[in-house]
């Protein structure tokens, strides 16, 4: 892992996290700041079929090799099964069935399987020790027993470590995973990556994660100074306050960045032009446009709010599909045009 621009630090409220080196240089943006290969990791569900199990390498299904015991994972070439023989080894045999779990336990389980051959990653000085699980939190919890019982039914019983200790390892998957995209920033996976999980989240991040295959890459968005913290977000950047707040509960936090506190970002984020005078109207807390301050326009019609959405989802489709934005011309044509003639901000 290269780390030589940042150091773990302990905050008095968030415990740990990652800063610029205190007496280093400033971190400038774009700077790799991480890279670190996953502890472990696994495809999403419909991902198996097509990609690479161990460099996650898309490819035409007919091509891929697929190993001749378990018949279910799947290899660009030798190469890359000879690469994944080592791991590969300990879960064979009870591949097929993990891989017919929901990602989440898939991981899961391969976290299992890996321990069962090295007893010395289990515990207090395995790689995942410092990581926070909030089994607190989820002790009690229904979904926490269905989700260990589908397991525990899929996965061959001398890999299963004891209760206490599986409850500790499902929280910590849950908390501390990442989402791997490919370079279209599609979701193809999830994996643990124990070093970059130090880092805290906030809605205002200053760095950026991608993936090299399973490899995972940090880089600075912002110039960071010495001392300052690193920050991702484990929200959707575009989203508003609600929707944040919403997917960042199952890390049992409430997010207090400025973002979060600024009461009126909400309003500024979903403003628009008024049709009328050009002037930017905010929206109230229930994205509806009332009245353009400057010139006193009300008429806000339902057309108004269909090209608002028109925009929202155009502006969705740059950020997070690439790929069909370059090629779907009829759509991106339209959508461009439209945009053009905008009255969002
Ligand atoms: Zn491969
Ligand atoms: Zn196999
Ligand atoms: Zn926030
Ligand atoms: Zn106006």
């Amino acid at each position: 892992m290269l780390r030589e621009h940042v150091e773990i630090f302990l905050s008095p409220d968030k415990g740990r996290g990652l800063r610029c080196k205190k007496n280093g240089p400033p971190i400038k943006a774009g700077t790799l700041i991480i890279e670190e290969d996953s502890y472990c990791f696994t495809l999403l569900e419909g991902q198996e079929e097509k990609r690479c199990h161990y460099c996650l390498e898309e490819q035409s299904p007919k091509l891929l090799l697929t190993c001749p015991k378990c018949l279910t994972a799947k290899y660009c070439d030798e190469d890359c099964q000879k690469a994944a023989h080592k791991e590969h080894l300990s879960e064979c045999d009870g591949y097929r069935r993990l891989m017919k779990l929901p990602f989440h336990l898939r991981l899961l389980g391969r976290i299992l399987y890996r321990q069962s051959t090295r007893k010395y990653e289990q515990g207090a000085l395995g790689p995942l020790s410092d990581l926070c699980s909030h089994i607190e939190e989820l002790k009690d919890s229904t979904e926490l027993k269905t989700q260990l019982q589908k397991l525990s039914r899929n996965v061959n019983e001398d890999i299963l470590p004891d209760r206490d200790q599986l409850e500790i390892l499902y929280g910590k998957t849950t908390c501390n995973c990442f989402s791997i995209h490919n370079l279209d920033l599609g979701e193809i996976g999830i994996g643990m990556y124990p070093q970059a999980a130090m880092m805290n989240h906030s809605c205002k991040s200053n760095c950026v994660v991608t993936y090299r295959g399973p490899r995972l890459q940090i880089r600075a968005l912002v110039d960071i100074q010495p001392g300052e913290e690193v920050y991702h977000s484990y929200a959707e950047k575009g989203h508003n306050t609600r929707e944040r707040r919403d997917e960042l509960s199952k890390y049992f936090f409430e997010c207090q960045c400025s973002h979060c506190l600024d009461t009126d970002r909400d309003g500024t984020m979903m403003s628009v032009k008024c049709p009328s005078c050009r002037a930017q109207v905010k929206s109230n807390s229930n994205e509806r446009y009332e009245k353009c301050s400057s010139c006193g326009y009300t008429d806000f019609s339902t057309e108004f709010y269909e090209d608002v959405e028109v925009y929202i989802q155009y502006a969705d489709d740059v950020i997070h599909k690439p790929r069909v934005w370059a090629t779907d011309i009829l759509y991106t044509n339209t959508a461009k045009v439209r945009i053009q003639e905008a009255y969002i901000l």
